[in-house]
């Protein structure tokens, strides 16, 4: 999992954004992330749980590469500042739906990173799934997802718009990084990467908000995000978990 992908990048096109004062590039999805996707959002509603399982272990690996990396690379992390992970649950104004939103500060992702990472299927194991996957039967499905895992996509899953804000720490290479967002709609073919507006509001990390479908509301409830936390990751994270909630 700590493995960074290589796969070649896919097309890309400049979108102008009305009002946005930052470029917003777009990119295609190449076409297999295009058919996964589609196999998450549409047949995979009994084993929705998985997305927060996924989206922890994701945040462990990060937290862990960045630990690893500072070893060597000095600079990168002070070795006292906080390496965790928090899970914070927002509820829309008008009290229907909200937003989850899973912050690491781990070894986060540059631009690049964030295209070919979560832009492209950066896992052998993913092709293996696909080969797999016959149709629609969402039972063989379901049982693949468990041998494989889906990995990021499984934030399709609960939710049908994605924003992933990334900031990596200070490094030799890159000794002044700016924090970068990728955003997707679960029904688009597309999704875009621009600099975050808000500038570097990380120390350094990533912040993942998953705009929740209408019928996956429940997730907000803290009392359920604790009990996915504890049943799925609980006992296979090195890091601490942390969980808002309102007092
Ligand atoms: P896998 O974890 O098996 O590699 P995923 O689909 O879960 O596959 O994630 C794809 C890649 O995206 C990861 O390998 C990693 O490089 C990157 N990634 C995902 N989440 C994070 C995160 N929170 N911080 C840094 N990198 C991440
Ligand atoms: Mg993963």
């Amino acid at each position: 999992p700590l493995i960074l992908s290589l796969t070649a990048l896919s097309s890309c096109v400049f979108a102008q954004d009305a009002g946005a004062n930052t470029h917003k590039v777009k990119h295609d999805y190449q076409s297999d992330v295009a058919r996964l996707r589609k196999i998450v959002v549409n047949s995979l509603y009994s084993n929705r749980d998985v997305f927060l399982r996924e989206l922890i272990s994701n945040a462990n690996d990060a937290l862990e590469k960045l630990r690893l990396t500072a070893l060597t690379e000095k600079g990168m992390w002070d070795g006292v500042s906080p390496l965790n992970l928090t899970i914070k649950a927002e509820r829309n104004s008008d009290g229907e739906g909200g937003r989850i939103i899973i912050t690491d500060t781990g070894i986060g992702m540059n631009a690049a990173e964030l295209t070919t990472n979560l832009g492209t299927l950066a896992k052998s194991g993913t092709s293996d799934f696909l080969a797999g996957v016959d149709g629609d039967d969402s039972t063989a499905t379901g049982n693949l997802i468990g041998a494989f895992g889906l990995g990021f996509y499984s934030s399709f899953l609960v939710a049908d718009k994605v924003t992933v804000a990334s900031l990596p720490p200070p490094s030799s290479k890159n000794p002044n990084p700016t924090q970068n967002v990728f955003s997707s709609s679960a029904d688009e073919g597309s999704f875009e990467i621009y600099p975050d507006p808000r500038g570097n509001t990380l120390g350094h990390g990533t912040e993942i908000t998953l705009y929740l479908k209408s019928d996956a509301s429940h997730y907000l409830a803290t009392s359920n995000l604790m009990q996915l936390v504890n049943q799925h990751s609980g006992f296979s994270t090195t890091f601490p978990i942390y969980i808002w909630y309102e007092t």
